[in-house]
């Protein structure tokens, strides 16, 4: 099943391409910027907090048919498009889902803009490993 962590994580990467989360009632957010140094921005922490804070009633990524409750209900799981590689509900049972949400994307995938990313920073901790090992070896 997709866990909330993955959920999360979806809807990051997917607010990176500027895709807002819709609500049922009306209204969209879009949480700028997504990501802050190595960490999620406070608005994209607000943001999730208050899609928990519904179960994820009545909201889904512009472009999908998945609501965020139905992602978070355990029927689903998380799976890289084949396409551009970011990452798509899929049912948990294994019958392939509708498209990604990268479908109406005009010029994407783009390998020539930054691709989205989690807040971790492999770059800066293999630095940090290079600089420790450096250190070790004086
Ligand atoms: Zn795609």
């Amino acid at each position: 099943m997709a866990a909330a962590q993955q959920v999360k994580e979806y809807l990051a990467y997917w607010f990176q391409l500027g895709k807002p989360l819709q609500f049922d009632r009306g209204g969209a957010i879009l949480p700028h910027p997504v990501i802050e140094g190595n960490a999620y921005s406070p608005a994209f922490e607000a943001c999730w907090q208050r899609v928990l804070a519904s179960g994820g009633q009545g909201c889904y990524l512009a472009g999908t048919e998945q609501s965020i409750a139905e992602l978070l209900s355990g029927a689903w799981d998380m799976a890289d498009c084949a396409r551009c590689e970011m990452p798509v509900p899929t049912r948990s049972l294994g019958i392939q889902s509708s498209a990604c949400p990268c479908a109406d994307l005009p010029g994407w995938p783009n390998t020539e803009l930054p691709q989205p990313r989690s807040p971790i920073d492999s770059r800066s901790q293999l630095e940090q490993i290079r600089q420790r090992l450096a250190q070790t070896q004086n």
